[in-house]
């Protein structure tokens, strides 16, 4: 008899697992934008690959302290950063902030973000204008009544003259209420009105989606549009951008907003995201957590990337698999070892991407104990299996699958440290070489 397959499919005499579909659902097929500065040009959509963006959050007036923020998260990895752009000192410090980043050689495109007044901001300070790479419109912040239409109407008027692309950025917590209060009128007059929460979502979509039809209307190429319909809830954000991508071939820009602080932030922005994205939904992502006091922005960047590259979507340093550590743990030496390893390869990744192309997909692992060390540590590149409770005090080393070496004494983290770095050479410099 044969077996049966998670789908009710039947599976010839082999292994279920074999047939079960894994990865991600082809990406879903968009317009390309582009969002240059200088030679550097970063592509949101057209299945390329999702774009990692970050905001700042200092007061963006302060030139010289947005700059170096900004370079921050272009060191961590953001391809796109944005600015807030709310006064006219902000709006006058946007170019000197472009030019501050150009003498430290970042070219990472700028992105401005504008509320209420931006019509006012994108006509009186064109070097402001010029200076951002892309705009973000809230189309629920623009005004009220013909004045809404008349300020969205001068910045697109802007973005088009300068030849910049746009972000259409809906959020529900500044939702157009002009449009809410139609879409209202027709769910009461509906046989069987709608839940007031699918009255909401489908307000978010319709903004966005008639916000980018009026930008094309008054002239915004269709390749220059991207939407987002932000909110703080993960089933509604799914809901909500399952209906855009559905409804649109515009880019999505996928975001929870107000994810919160620490883990909070971090499990909602993934759980909300990995939904989407593996059904190939999302061309750029941001994951607005919230900093701790003092905390380091580019946080938020790094926990984009693993997000991505947890998934398979795509690689920007060498991840560390660690054990958790239990009882069989000896010491907290393996936590320390893990984390130093995990800091050093992304410390080296600057200098690495451009030496050993390929190095972002290195494996490492770091195990506690006998019990999973060794087989966790053959999946890897490199492994390393340290002594649990009453083990013997050595630590096998294990490359491409193979035992190498034990290590033993008080410099195992060095010496592992180093035949990283040697792998690493080896490996990945020899692709440098290798012209095939
Ligand atoms: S590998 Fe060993 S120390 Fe780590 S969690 Fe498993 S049993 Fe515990």
């Amino acid at each position: 008899m044969n077996e049966t397959d998670v789908n009710g499919a039947g599976v010839a005499g082999g292994c279920p697992a074999q047939a079960m579909p894994i990865g991600p659902q082809a990406r879903r097929a968009t317009r390309r934008v582009a969002i240059a500065w200088g030679a550097r040009q970063v592509r949101v959509g057209g299945a390329g690959p999702v774009v990692v963006q970050s905001m700042t959050n200092t007061d963006t007036a302060d030139a010289i302290g947005t700059a170096i923020q900004v370079r921050q998260l272009a060191a961590a990895g953001s391809e796109l950063v944005r600015i807030t752009v709310n006064s006219p000192d902000a709006a006058a410090a946007v170019a000197p902030i472009r030019e501050q980043l150009d003498r430290m050689g970042v070219d990472t495109p700028l992105v401005g973000d504008f509320h209420y007044n931006g019509h006012k901001l994108l006509t009186q300070y064109p070097d402001c204008a010029r200076a951002l790479s892309k705009y973000r419109i809230n189309p629920g912040n623009v005004g009220a009544g013909s004045r809404r239409d008349d300020n969205f109407a001068q910045m697109i008027d802007v973005a088009c003259r300068f030849g910049k692309p746009v972000r259409i950025g809906v959020n529900w917590g500044s939702l157009d209420q002009s449009l809410l209060a139609r879409l209202m009128d027709v769910n009461a007059a509906r046989a069987q009105p709608w839940e007031a929460a699918s009255v909401m979502r489908e307000a978010l979509v319709t903004s966005a989606i008639e916000s980018a039809q009026r930008a094309e209307q008054l002239g915004l190429g269709a390749d220059q549009i991207i939407l987002s319909a932000k909110v703080s809830s993960v089933q509604d954000l799914i809901a909500v951008y399952r209906e855009l991508a559905r409804r649109c071939d515009y880019p999505l820009h996928l975001g929870l907003t107000e994810a919160g602080m620490g883990s909070k932030g971090i499990v909602a922005s993934t759980a909300a995201l990995a939904v989407l994205l593996q059904e190939g939904i999302g061309d750029t992502i941001r994951v607005s957590l919230t900093p701790e006091p003092n905390g380091d922005r580019s946080r938020e960047v790094v926990v984009a990337q693993e997000i991505l590259q947890t998934m398979g979507l795509r690689a920007f340093a060498p991840m560390v698999v660690a054990c958790p550590g239990c009882g069989r743990t000896s010491s907290t030496f393996f936590q320390e070892l893990a984390d130093r390893i995990q800091r050093y390869l992304r410390e080296q990744m600057p200098i690495w991407r451009g030496h050993y192309p390929g190095v972002e997909t290195l494996q490492v692992a770091v195990m506690g104990c006998v019990v999973n060390g060794p087989g966790e540590s053959k999946h890897a590149d490199i492994g390393i299996s340290l002594p649990g409770a009453d083990e013997a005090p050595v630590a096998p080393v294990f490359i491409d699958g193979a035992r190498d070496v034990t290590l033993k004494g008080d410099r195992i983290a060095e010496e592992f440290q180093a035949i990283v770095e040697n792998y690493v050479r080896r490996r990945y410099g020899a692709a440098l070489k290798d012209p095939g």
